[in-house]
């Protein structure tokens, strides 16, 4: 007799639906795999399952059936410190419990991977300074989260989600609060990240960003699976402009590698 097949994906999602208790959304069937190296942009309009599906892919929504397996094995097996330790994941909006300095906020990071009392060793402060470098906030190292903008905090959290060293890095509205230069450098070392191995998928409002930088797509409507697959396969403008229920054309960066999507005004 088979067994239920267990992906070897770094993420599998197989048939994955869900519903909250109230309201009457629902997230239609979705199956993906996510590999090492990856990056997958999810994309689809407001309230269309996005933030939904992160939830799912991070393990913090049990999905109402289907199933989700973190390197084969389901979360409900595995302690928050195993899924820690092997995937960070960051939401819209982060509400912190107490007003940490950034330095400490991106040592919490950390905490998946320290033994005994907690103590970080030296690697650890290492992966913290890295951390604090790749995203640029060294210079705000002993500032307060309420002092920070929101761009600044965005990136503090981004630090702490990188010194998890995780190998799956799932992020919700990243660059939302970010500037023209530190969204495109965000997007840089995410690019350069999954060059090294590490699998990023993020929701994301900027259509050419997107389709800059990700590899993968997920375009939601409505809590459906509308399209998945490369660039070619889901950014096509006419069902971005059913979608997003707006004209849309397409034009070409200015190197000619890369489409650029805008609404058509008047
Ligand atoms: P998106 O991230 O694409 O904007 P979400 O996944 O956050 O969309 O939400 C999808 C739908 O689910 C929306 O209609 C939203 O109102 C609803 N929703 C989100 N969170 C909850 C919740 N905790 N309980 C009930 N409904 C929710
Ligand atoms: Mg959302």
């Amino acid at each position: 007799m088979k067994g239920s097949p267990v992906s070897e994906s770094l993420l599998s999602l197989e048939q994955v639906a869900f519903a909250y208790r109230i309201g009457s959304f629902r997230l239609e069937s979705v199956s993906l795999q996510m590999e090492a190296g990856g990056f997958w942009g999810i994309i689809g309009p407001n309230g269309s399952g996005k933030s939904t599906l992160l939830k799912l892919a991070a393990g913090i929504l049990p999905p109402s059936s289907g199933s989700v397996h973190l390197r084969g094995k389901r979360f409900s097996s595995l302690s928050r410190r195993q899924v820690a330790r092997q995937l960070a994941y960051l939401p819209q909006s982060v509400m912190p419990t107490f007003d940490y300095n950034v330095r400490e906020i991106v040592c919490l990071g950390r905490y998946p991977h320290l033994q005994g009392i907690g103590f970080l060793g030296p690697r650890d402060r290492d992966v913290v300074d890295c951390s604090m470098e790749q995203a640029q906030i060294e210079d705000l190292a002993q500032r307060r989260l309420s002092e920070l903008s929101g761009g600044q905090r965005q990136r503090a959290y981004l630090a702490a989600a990188l010194a998890q060293e995780p190998q799956l890095l799932l992020l919700d509205e990243p660059i939302a609060a970010l500037d023209f230069d530190h969204q495109y450098r965000f997007f840089e070392l995410l690019s350069h990240l999954t060059e090294k191995g590490l699998a990023v998928a993020a929701v994301l409002h900027d259509l050419n960003l997107a389709a800059r930088y990700c590899r993968s797509f997920v375009l939601l409507d409505k809590g459906r699976l509308i399209a998945t697959g490369d660039r070619n396969a889901v950014m096509n403008p006419d069902r971005l402009a059913d979608v997003y229920n707006t004209p849309v054309d397409m034009l070409m960066s200015a190197d000619r590698s890369c489409p650029v999507f805008v609404p058509r005004l008047g």
